[in-house]
């Protein structure tokens, strides 16, 4: 006799990922409940790439104000006046109305919402309180959280996710790590007037990006005043009554108003009980699962952050779709995980897409490589110092774009749009007939000639 459960499918998180799979899910007409313990749409909307955006776009007002001089508008730098609470106050406005979408969306696909922490008792059996909840189905999605490293002092520091909630803005301020959320928020720091400064433990931060892309952006947070030093890492942090000494591994200390680390995240599986059911997890600590988000036990799936494939939104967003076609549509479905296009919203922005050009070298061998670093058009009259870079990786033997790199204003919206080219398999011969919209800075693509190296 079939065994009957209460539900086909028990989404552990309601993140961008377990959001997707159970709404998709309910509408294939699966009996779907979703449990989540904190906020609706998890770390992208309400501490992460959403509130992120609003306070790039806030900390931008700044330059955006100076640059005015140079087009005729005086704004006395006296009556230019900034404030941080509104600033976070109508953020969580914002995010506040998302909450309230994301229910609806849920309810709406006639998903049952269960507020409060889940364990998984059993291969089908869902605890959260005291409800019990059987399920054919279970799918983990509990995302990810950010790791401060154990030093001496830990507790005096930051991580993003207070820093959306930060009550006071400090005048001066130390981001720990060189991934996307240190230089993220270093300038949206700087750009609000915090004097900050950037510590990296390497030789030159944002590993995996394009190495001309790297040493670019760190010449222009330089150029805005970030005090960006790498080969050097935090040791102790220490506590004074007004504010924070900061040991550093070259023996100096400095002293500052916050301390914020920004040095990866972890998968959020605490409490879950999946080590009594035997759920393998990775040596890094995420739930081992498979192409197709199984894991060790075959009623329970796992996507998103806590899978330790790329923590990116539109990732888990794929993922969702992907797991209910499988679970409840025809069974197929695969994810795709080349040419990622993403962003970082530091300042200039980066927008990349595709191979860099060592992967590129080791994967392809002979490329030819096309470069235009320029004042962008906005710059003649605001008389500001900022420059942009623009780069294509093609392979010499076929004349594919491998990869498209960028580091200026619109990156993301940029690069976009040129993933479908990279992801069609576009030619450098397809970007020269393509003619361009003058005058932008895109244009640069579809212009550059000259290789400027073959080697
Ligand atoms: P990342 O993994 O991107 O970067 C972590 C950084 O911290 C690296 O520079 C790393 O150095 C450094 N680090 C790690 N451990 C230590 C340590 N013990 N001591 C000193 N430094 C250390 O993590 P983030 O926290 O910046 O972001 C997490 C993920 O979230 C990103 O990878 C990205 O997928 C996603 N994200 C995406 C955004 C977007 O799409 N715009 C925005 C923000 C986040 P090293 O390189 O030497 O290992």
């Amino acid at each position: 006799m079939a065994v009957s459960y209460d539900y086909d499918l028990v989404v552990v998180g309601a993140g961008s990922g377990g959001v997707r799979l159970a709404r998709m899910s309910a509408q294939r007409g699966a009996r779907v409940a979703i449990v989540e313990s904190r906020y609706l749409g998890g770390t992208c909307v309400n501490v992460g790439c959403v509130p992120k955006k609003l306070f790039f776009y806030g900390s931008h007002v700044r330059e955006d104000v100076q640059d005015a001089a140079g087009y005729g508008w005086s704004v006395p730098d006296d009556q230019v006046q900034f404030d941080w609470p509104k600033l976070v106050a109508n953020k969580n406005a914002e995010i506040e109305r998302l909450n309230r979408i994301y229910g609806r969306l849920l309810e709406t696909a006639g998903v049952t919402i269960i507020r409060g922490t889940a364990t998984l008792a059993d291969d089908h059996t869902v605890v959260v309180g005291a409800q019990k909840l059987t399920s054919e189905h279970i799918t983990v999605a509990t995302g990810s959280w950010p790791v401060i490293p154990d030093i001496p002092g830990r507790e005096c520091i930051l991580s993003s996710n207070e820093m959306f909630y930060l009550p006071q803005l400090p005048r001066q301020a130390v981001i720990w790590g060189g991934g996307y959320i240190a230089v993220e928020f270093a300038g949206i720091l700087a750009g609000l007037g915090v004097e900050t400064t950037l510590l990296y433990r390497g030789d030159l931060f944002l590993r995996g990006f394009d190495d001309d892309i790297r040493t670019f952006t760190a010449q222009e947070m330089r150029k805005k005043g970030i005090d960006v030093r790498f080969g050097v890492t935090i040791e102790a942090v220490q506590a004074t009554d007004a504010h924070y000494e900061v040991f550093l591994s070259d023996g100096s200390r400095m002293s500052t108003g916050l301390v914020m680390a920004a040095t990866g995240r972890r998968a959020l599986i605490d409490g879950l009980g999946l080590e009594n059911l035997g759920v393998k997890t990775t040596g890094s600590g995420y739930v081992d699962a498979d192409a197709h988000f199984q894991t060790s036990v075959p009623s329970i799936t796992a996507l998103g952050d806590v899978i330790g494939t790329p923590q990116l939104t539109p990732v888990a967003l794929a993922q969702g779709m992907v797991l209910a076609r499988r679970l409840f549509g025809d069974g197929h479905g695969e994810m795709d995980y080349t040419a990622i296009p993403t962003a970082v919203f530091c300042q200039p922005s980066i927008g990349t897409v595709g191979l860099t050009e060592a992967e590129a070298r080791e994967s392809h061998g002979r490329l030819r490589i096309y470069r235009s670093d320029f004042k962008p058009m906005k710059h003649t009259l605001s008389g500001r110092d900022e420059r942009s870079l623009m780069k294509l990786v093609v392979e010499d033997s076929t004349d594919r774009v491998l990869g498209i790199h960028m580091v200026g204003p619109e990156s993301g919206e940029i690069i976009q749009g040129l993933a479908v080219a990279v992801k069609a398999g576009a030619t450098k011969a397809h970007f020269d007939s393509t003619l361009g919209i003058h005058p932008t800075s895109a244009e640069e693509f579809v212009t550059m000639r000259e290789a400027v190296e073959v080697p």
